[in-house]
Formats: structure tokens, sequence, C-alpha cells
């Protein structure tokens, strides 16, 4: 990434109601940010453009939206009771905890969270010689000790005694696995097949950061394809080149999305890439996980509901565990790098610039703003009200711009994105030019005037 800085997105994030800090005005909650007006525009219409690809440009997905509480021996079937471990060392001097797989990480040591609490003490003991507290630069800590991520809540335990933990989900895409049964009796849907879900996740992550490249909750997009066992390569190649090419189908240039191949896999796994994408100031990092996760899913549902979860194929009468192809990318990952690679800071002359959004008109919050030119002026105003009823009717995402002067009201479209602005003028209302406005375009900047009878057909293409 350029020069642009990622303290930049979360500024212009803030300022231009995308994103604000959770619980702001009692001093912010780690880890949670609140979508504001514009955020949840863009959110939306992110979530709506993966939907359409992922279930109605196939003929073989069907959507899903499980709840998030799930029976208690769900996360224990699917490993996240017994691991989904941090591995945390404490500071002996002044008890700042640290990651200790990032500590590893930073000086060229791959621990991973697959590894057990002994491999990973074992590599922290090799090298503590060249670990310091970030605090108060010590260099004795205590031994590593996992850190489970999944975070609690009390419903159903009324006696308060917390022996049956009910827990928020740590990833969404359980759901997908426990209604797998359900689909198939009930839908017309045959192997090979998908199910995509949108869904929450929640993880008690001890050092939330980086805005929201990893923070306690967030929502993920999930996809599971269903195949017959040994039949996974082929729709695997073609699910990393779909989802690669729905990147650049959004808007992503290129040149900021790489393949990353994991190098250790979990033991079930028999294939694990990731796209990454080059973030403001973080570089690359994981922003969509693609895993070919063979029928390990199905299996310990099978084996911790003891229900029969085998797939029975109609013309052969064959009996198997489907394996399974995945699909994940957190939302707020997916917002960051689409605001990020949208935005540009362009000079204008005379030492100005401006900052702009060029976010694909589809995905932009604010598809035209409309503006009379002057507030005060009763005609310009009830002009501009036709215009804005007339677009807001069939554009929905139409927004009324009158505050401040016009540079100020371009400036502000700009940095929230919106595609045209629309201003009715006194040559709106008599003359030669009567019943047309200009229009200015986001990207280039240029105004053209047109009569109001052909707008909405100008903006739609
Ligand atoms: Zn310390």
């Amino acid at each position: 990434m350029s020069e642009v800085k990622l303290e930049d997105i979360v500024s212009l994030c803030k300022r231009r109601g995308f994103i604000y800090p959770g619980s702001d005005i009692y001093g912010g909650e780690a880890g949670l940010y609140d979508f504001g007006p514009y955020g949840v525009e863009l959110l939306n219409n992110l979530k709506r453009s993966w939907w359409r690809a992922n279930v109605y440009d196939k003929d073989n997905y069907v959507g899903l939206d499980s709840a998030m509480f799930k029976h208690p021996k769900v996360w224990e079937a699917s490993g996240h009771v017994g691991g989904f471990n941090d591995p945390l060392a404490e500071c002996k001097n002044c008890h700042h905890r640290i990651r200790v797989d990032k500590e590893l990480g930073a000086i060229s040591v791959t621990a991973d969270e697959k590894m057990s609490e002994e491999e990973i003490n074992r590599l922290f003991d090799e090298n503590r010689a060249h670990i310091k507290c970030p605090v108060c630069g010590h260099k004795d800590f205590t031994d590593v000790k996992g850190f489970n991520l999944l975070v609690k809540s009390n419903l159903g335990d009324f006696t308060g005694t917390g022996e049956r933990p009910v827990y928020l989900p740590g990833e969404a895409c359980q759901g997908i696995y426990l209604n797998f049964k359900n689909v198939v009796d009930t839908t017309p849907s045959k192997i090979p097949f998908g199910i995509a879900q949108i869904g929450k996740a929640f993880r008690n992550e001890i050092s939330p950061r980086n805005f929201l490249f990893r923070t306690r909750e967030f929502e993920q997009a999930d996809t599971q394809y269903f195949v017959k066992p040994h039949e996974n390569k082929e729709a695997y190649d073609r699910i990393k080149q779909d989802r690669w090419n729905w990147y650049l189908s959004i808007g992503i240039q290129e040149k900021n999305l790489r393949w990353h191949q994991h190098e250790n896999l979990v033991f079930y796994a028999s294939d694990a890439w990731d796209i990454e994408y080059d973030y403001p100031t973080l570089g690359f990092d994981e922003l969509e996980g693609i895993h070919d996760r063979t029928d390990y899913d199905l299996s310990q549902h099978m084996k911790f509901s003891g229900v029969d979860l085998q797939y029975q194929d109609p013309a052969t009468n064959e009996k198997y565990i489907p394996w399974i192809l995945e699909t994940s990318v957190g939302l707020g990952r997916m917002f960051l790098a689409v605001i990020s690679d949208a935005y540009y800071v362009e000079n204008i002359g005379e030492g100005q610039t401006r900052t702009v959004l060029k976010l694909k008109p589809e995905l932009a919050p604010v598809k035209v703003a409309v503006s009379p030119l002057l507030k005060n002026k009763p005609e310009l105003v009830a002009k501009a009200r036709e215009v804005y009823d007339m677009l807001k009717k069939e554009f929905g995402a139409v927004m009324w711009d009158d505050n401040g002067n016009i540079g100020k009201r371009y400036r502000r479209q700009d940095e929230i994105g919106t595609p045209y602005c629309v201003v009715i003028d006194f040559d709106s209302l008599e003359g030669e030019t009567k019943d047309t406005v200009t229009v200015r375009n986001r990207d280039t900047t240029e105004q053209v005037r047109m009569p109001v009878a052909e707008l909405t057909d100008y903006i739609a293409k």
C-alpha cells in the first residue's frame, strides 16, 4: 500500500459516519466498533454483493441463518473448547501479558495456533533471550499458558452454577454443519452443493487491535461446499479462483491481493490458502481463508451428537460422509480492504487536496446527493425537493445536502464516496435552461448540465 496510513482510514471512518468506536460516550470498549449511517449502507451493500455471488449466481448453493447460541457440545465437537487458545506469557516484572506466537513471529520463529502448549513452551524457551517485555523491557516471563478465546454466557443458567456454559459462537460456520442434514432432507440440494451464511462471531482477544482487523465481535461470511470424498481438487481450484475474481469485481485492485498457502496444516486439512490484502500500515495479511477440510467437521458432529450425518447418493445409494470446502471472510476485514482500496488523496491545484472514496457505485453508501445552490431561497429549495423526491423513489440511498457552501458539500460527498451530486441553481428555474440541473461526477469532478427528465437514466447507468 502506498503512503495511506491506517490512521487516515480510521479518521475518515469516524469523521464521515462510517465507523464509531463502540460505547464511545463511556470512553469506548476495546475491540468493539459500531457501524454508523454510511458504514451500515456500505456493509449492507457488501453483504448483498457477496450473497448474490454466492447464492443467486450459483445454481447449487442455498442460504442459511442459524441461531448464534448453540448446544454446548457443538463447541466441544468443533475443538473450540479444548483448543482455540492464544498462547500467553506474563512479564514477571510488570505483569504485562504478551502473545507468544506474535513475539516469536517478530523474530521469524513460526509458532502456529495449532501447536500444543508444550511445543510452544519449547520454542519460547529456546528464544527467551531475544524476547523483551514491550512495556518494561525485562526478559523474565512466566511459562506459556493457553488462553481460551470462547466467550461464555449464562443463557439458560438460572441457578448461576455456570456448569453448562452456553458459548457465543467462536466462528459462524458451525451452524452450517449442524443443518447439513436438515438442508438435504428439506431442499432439492444434491451433492455437490453449497450452503452460504453470514453470521456473528465473538472472540476473547487479549489484545484486539488494528481497527477492524482484529475485533472481539465480528461478522463472518462463510460458504461450505459439500463434495463426494476425494472429489475435492477441481472444485477447490474453482472456488479459489471464484473468490479471487469476486474481489476484483467489487473494485479491489489486483496488485493489493496475493495468495498465501498455509505451511502448517491442521491434521485433518488437505489444503489451505488465504487471500491476503495489503492493508494500510499493516501490509499483507489475511482477508479470506479458503480451506479444504476433508470430512472432519461432519465426522466430529456425528461422533458427538450420535446422529448419522452420512449422505446417501440418490442415484447409486452409496453412503458417505461428505468432504467440505470452506470459504470464510470477516466482514470487518472486507470493509477495511474495500474502503482502503478506494481511498485517494488527490491534488486539485493551488496547493489544495481532496480526499475521495472511489467506491464502485453499487457499493457507495449514498448513490446521489441533491443540493439547492442556496438554502435560503425557497424557490430553489422547492425545485430541489422535487428532484430529491423523484430520485429517492428510484434509488433509495439519496442524501439531501444543503449544509455549508457547494465546495464543502462536494468535499463531504467525495469522502463518503457519493458517485453523483445534483445541484439546482437559478438556471434550473427559468429560461432555456428551465428544468435542467448540474450533475457532478465524483471521480472526474466534471459537471454537466442536463434535463431533470434524463437524470434517473443517467445515474442508473
Ligand atoms: Zn514488563
